[in-house]
């Protein structure tokens, strides 16, 4: 018998394998939650399913890439018809291509529409009917303050991004009557492998620019996800919150 503001809900997150997904995964199990992750391999999966079972929740792994709409459509009929229901959608699967813009390919522009944001759509298209009929649908979708501010070298994801504020905004208006909230969550510098990889003095840059002087952690998201899938966020739909340390309202005024 679950226990927790999100007993008896089955939620599906993207992007599960690690960083914030994992985290936002985890927490959603630990707040009673039953969860089916998503990410390109099941191998790559084993740990975040380690930790839902820990919190002694089902896991469902699913394998599958965002971007192929017949895999996405027939995965989440599977789960529906193994888990019975689903309540939560988050869609934080993402990737980055960064480059400038005179030296961006075709190619770089394409891969990040495809997942970033087409992958959002097949996910949400495919998962609406069984969202309708939970009595509190929940959609979170994680996008990035880069999506509101803008970045140099990521202008490819931040149309991705800034994609996602129209589009939960019309989920938000088209799926009210059925009780079905849609929300986007910006976060700031998190630290993830996607951060990982970039220059030292590029992060102690980004460091000086967050006023609360910390980077994020894939908790710091996971906790706003899991009060936007709660009873206690039932009012709150068509917002874009970021979670950023302060860092969309600049830095020390220097
Ligand atoms: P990450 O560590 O690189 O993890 C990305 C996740 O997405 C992995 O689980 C990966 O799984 C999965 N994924 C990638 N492409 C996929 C596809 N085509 N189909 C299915 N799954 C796919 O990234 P992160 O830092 O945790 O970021 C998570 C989300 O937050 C992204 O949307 C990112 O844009 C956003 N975000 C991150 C930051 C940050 O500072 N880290 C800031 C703002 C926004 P596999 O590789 O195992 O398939």
């Amino acid at each position: 018998m679950s226990t927790g503001p999100l007993a008896g809900r089955v939620a599906l997150v993207t992007g599960a394998s690690r960083g914030i997904g994992r985290a936002i995964a985890a927490r959603l199990a630990a707040d009673g939650a039953d969860v089916a992750v998503v990410a390109r391999s099941v191998e790559a999966l084993a740990a975040s399913r380690a930790e839902i079972e820990a919190a002694g929740r089902r896991c469902f792994p699913l394998a599958l890439d965002v971007a192929d709409g017949a895999a996405v459509t027939e995965a989440v009929k599977r789960l529906v018809a193994e888990a019975g229901r689903l309540d939560i959608v988050v869609n934080n699967a993402g990737v980055t291509r960064d480059g400038l813009l005179m030296r961006m390919s075709d190619e770089d522009w394409d891969a990040v529409m495809a997942i970033d944001l087409k992958g959002v759509f097949l996910v949400c298209r495919a998962a609406a009917r069984a969202l309708a009929k939970s009595p509190a649908g929940r959609i979170v979708n994680i996008s990035s303050i880069v999506g509101m501010i803008g970045n140099a070298g990521q202008s490819n994801y931040a149309a991705a991004k800034a994609g996602l504020f129209g589009f939960t905004r019309s989920l938000a208006k088209e799926l009210a009557g059925r009780k079905v909230t849609a929300n986007v969550i910006c976060p700031g510098f998190i630290e993830t492998d996607m951060t990982a990889v970039l220059p030292e003095a590029m992060k102690q840059q980004s460091l000086g620019q967050i006023p609360l002087g910390r980077f994020g952690a894939g908790a710091d998201i996971a906790a706003l996800t899991a009060f936007l899938c709660s009873d206690a966020a039932g009012y709150v739909t068509g917002t874009v919150i970021p979670v950023d340390g302060g860092l969309a309202i600049g830095g020390f005024g220097g």
